[in-house]
């Protein structure tokens, strides 16, 4: 049996119950195969596949708070540290009432390669909670994040781990988190990014994983002959990355017809307003179904549905598995020519292959969404310098960052023999860097 199957096969065994690590374990080391083939013997004597697909430090925690009514509530804290080879762990937390071990092995694994992608000098974690902000009143909402935050503060820091916000973590939480870091440490350190500007955060940050996705996909367009301007959009989705990926597609030039939330989507064949779309998602905090009253020519529609309007570009940016295999067939038989994910592992592999197969330019999220953790880490170096840079220089930055990161990916692809296969370039450039820090760095 091969290494990546004897590897793939002991993922499985030893972490039962985790279908999306053990999916997103597969994903990576299949579309490695190539380099792994290549130096077999060496990585099995180091036993590298191992080490990578096994975290360095996990923990989970129980998380008691008051709501309201003075009932005590118990969640689960998880912060999974899963590689430090090339930096300090850094990875979002993400507050859903889906969020397992699973999920969060799987997010920490993909987060190892993304984070290598960018260039920048972070390792990869990812931490979360089952705790469901929805509904929750300011006050539970802080004495929720206090109490995560009292626990997690012990096994974090600037230089060691600095987490960030994802799936229910925002402005707000990252706020209350880290007030209560600095209560309970005394000291006045980077160690969570996404943080308000006027107590350490970047600019551009909010509008960075959104921007990023359209810089990326511009890119990757041009790479292969094709215009952005005048294309037609489908986004997933209508939080931080869905929002700004819309704002950015309607600047550069093309029309977003579609956003989603979890209860249903809006298709607006006039371009999706950016304007209203913030004010009922970031200002009322509402759902969809308001958006009718800005744009009397939309339609609303229940459940799911966005994956079967024609577009010329898709841009998934809700959550995991959201795009299946019949939304693939949908999107192909309408002449999709890309799909890039906003969001993490929104395909589905049956989904990805079909796309690939069928001649679709598909960019993996690792690549097209790490405009969110790049500039995170602009903002730790701003943070370690004690100085503010402008929007203008932090968006420069980002777009460098992302042209970059679509080369690399582009150029690791055709070395191996992959032209225009991103998921394996991807993959690729990212795990180079990190075998070559771990082998650097001897057995540990
Ligand atoms: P938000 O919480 O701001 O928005 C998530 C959006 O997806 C909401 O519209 C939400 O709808 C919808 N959604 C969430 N869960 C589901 C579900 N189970 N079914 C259908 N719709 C769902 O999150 P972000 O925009 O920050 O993140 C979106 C994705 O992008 C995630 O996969 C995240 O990991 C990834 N990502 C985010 C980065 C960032 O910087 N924010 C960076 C890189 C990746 P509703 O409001 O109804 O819940």
């Amino acid at each position: 049996m091969s290494y990546v199957d004897e590897v793939i096969e002991k993922v499985v065994a030893k972490n039962p119950g985790e279908p999306e690590f053990h999916q997103a374990v597969k994903e990576v080391l299949e579309s490695l195969r190539v380099v792994v083939e290549a130096n077999e013997e060496k990585f099995r004597k180091d036993a590298l596949l191992e080490r990578i697909t096994e975290p360095e430090r996990q923990f989970m925690f129980r998380v008691p708070w008051v709501d309201d009514k003075g009932q005590v509530q118990v969640n689960r804290g998880y912060r999974v540290q899963f590689n430090s080879a090339i930096g300090p762990y850094k990875g979002g937390i993400r507050l859903h009432p889906s969020v397992n071990l699973s999920i969060i092995k799987f997010l920490g694994f993909e987060q190892v390669f993304k984070n290598s992608l960018t260039g920048l000098p972070i390792g990869g974690g990812k931490g979360g909670s089952d705790f469901d902000p929805k509904g929750k009143s300011d006050r539970e909402i802080m004495a929720f994040c206090q109490s995560f935050m009292t626990e997690l503060c012990k096994h974090i820091g600037a230089d060691t781990d600095v987490p960030a916000g994802d799936i229910g973590t925002g402005a707000r939480e990252i706020g209350y988190m880290f007030g209560q870091y600095k209560r309970i440490r005394n000291v006045y350190e980077g160690v969570l990014t996404g943080k308000g500007l006027s107590y350490g955060g970047s600019l551009a940050r909010t509008e960075a994983t959104g921007y990023g996705l359209l810089y990326f996909t511009d890119e990757l367009l041009r790479l292969n002959g094709i215009e952005l301007a005048g294309k037609t959009v489908a986004i997933s989705g209508s939080g931080n990355v869905a929002i700004y990926a819309a704002e950015k597609a309607t600047q550069l030039g093309a029309k977003v017809v579609t956003v989603s939330d979890s209860t249903g989507w809006v298709y607006d064949p006039d371009g999706i307003d950016i304007a209203a779309l913030k004010e009922i998602k970031e200002v009322q905090r509402a759902r969809l179904t308001e958006y009718k009253k800005y744009r009397p020519n939309s339609e609303y529609h229940e459940g799911r549905g966005v994956w079967t309007v024609k577009v010329d570009i898709a841009l998934p940016c809700a959550t995991q598995n959201e795009l299946h295999l019949e939304d693939a067939k949908a999107l192909v038989a309408n002449g999709v020519i890309a799909v890039a994910e906003g969001a993490n592992m929104p395909t589905t592999l049956e989904a990805t292959h079909y796309l690939q197969e069928n001649g679709v330019i598909f960019a993996p999220g690792k690549a097209a969404n790490a405009g969110g953790v790049a500039t995170s880490a602009l903002e730790m170096s701003q943070n370690s310098e004690r100085l503010s840079w402008t929007f203008e220089e932090v968006d420069a930055k980002l777009k460098n960052i992302m042209v970059n990161i679509c080369h690399n990916a582009d150029a690791a692809a055709k070395k191996y023999g992959f032209a225009g296969n991103y998921v394996v370039g991807a993959n690729i450039a990212g795990f180079e860097k990190v075998v070559d820090a771990m082998t650097a760095q001897g057995i540990v």
